[in-house]
């Protein structure tokens, strides 16, 4: 059943308008058509069957038949802060984690980054579309926020706001992943930190500390940070989301 990403505001009376880049994607790629069935999902977590009723020049409107609200979503809101990588590594960063139900993704700029970020305000766009087609395709009923970029130095400062704050150093001082202690309430926020190609700095390193960041290891093995954000998504959404858990099957 073909899916379609509408902003909850545009969802009233029982009728929802398709615009925009997913109004081409059901006119122009789909050809769809007046009484095809549909799946929506918004941006409040809600899915809706519809049936397609009107198709204009640059809205189709679908007449919502069932709504529901699946458990597609992982109870942990996991921010992901991704060292801008260089090329387009970052479009395989956003479409994976999006897959393994990452909540946000901040790009930052670092010591190491190297100039990485230019023009990654332009790029932005590209990624929130590819985190839409993903989310899209994985079924799930939000779309993740991919936050314009910002200096490490505020990663450092926004660190508070959650309740596990892991950054992932390859270097010394650091605990294994499995060795971290169990916080004394499972966090329902989590805060993990990946560096770019050239890795963090050591001031980097210690301000993450000083700001609560535990220093995670995951094994002895380097790997390229598109590896590693991906690695450590899955690493905490098994152990405090909802990677492995046992779901209710999802709709067909
Ligand atoms: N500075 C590294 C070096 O000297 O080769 C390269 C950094 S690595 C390519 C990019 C990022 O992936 C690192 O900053 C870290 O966040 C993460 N990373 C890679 N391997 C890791 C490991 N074994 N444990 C923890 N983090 C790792």
């Amino acid at each position: 059943m073909p899916r379609f990403f509408v902003p909850a505001s545009d969802i009233a009376d029982g009728t929802a308008s398709v615009r925009g880049s997913e109004f081409r994607h059901l006119q122009r790629v789909l050809r769809l058509r007046e009484g095809d069935h549909v799946t929506l999902f918004d941006d409040a977590g809600t899915e809706h069957a519809g049936v397609v009723v009107s198709l204009s020049p640059r809205v189709a409107l679908v007449r919502v038949t069932a709504s529901t609200m699946p458990r597609r979503e992982s109870p942990l809101a996991l921010t992901l802060y991704q060292g801008i990588p260089k090329g387009r590594k970052m479009d395989l960063v956003v479409e994976k984690a999006t897959e393994l139900g990452v909540q946000t993704i901040v790009p930052f700029h670092s010591a190491f980054s190297l100039g990485a970020g230019a023009g990654a305000g332009a790029k932005r766009e590209r990624w929130q579309r590819i985190a839409v087609a993903a989310a899209k395709q994985s079924g799930r009923t939000s779309v993740p926020a991919i936050a314009a970029p910002i200096a490490f130095t505020e990663v450092v400062d926004a660190a508070a706001a959650h309740d596990l704050r892991l950054l992932f150093f390859e270097g010394t001082g650091t605990v294994p992943f499995v060795a971290l202690p169990e916080p004394a309430t499972p966090p329902q926020s989590a805060a993990i930190a990946i560096g770019p190609e050239g890795g963090f700095s050591r001031d980097e390193t210690a301000a993450a500390r000083d700001a609560g960041f535990a220093l995670v290891d995951m094994g002895p093995r380097i790997l390229r940070t598109e590896t590693a954000a991906l690695v450590a998504a899955t690493l905490v959404q098994a152990r405090w989301g909802d990677l492995g858990a046992a779901h209710s099957h999802r709709d067909a």
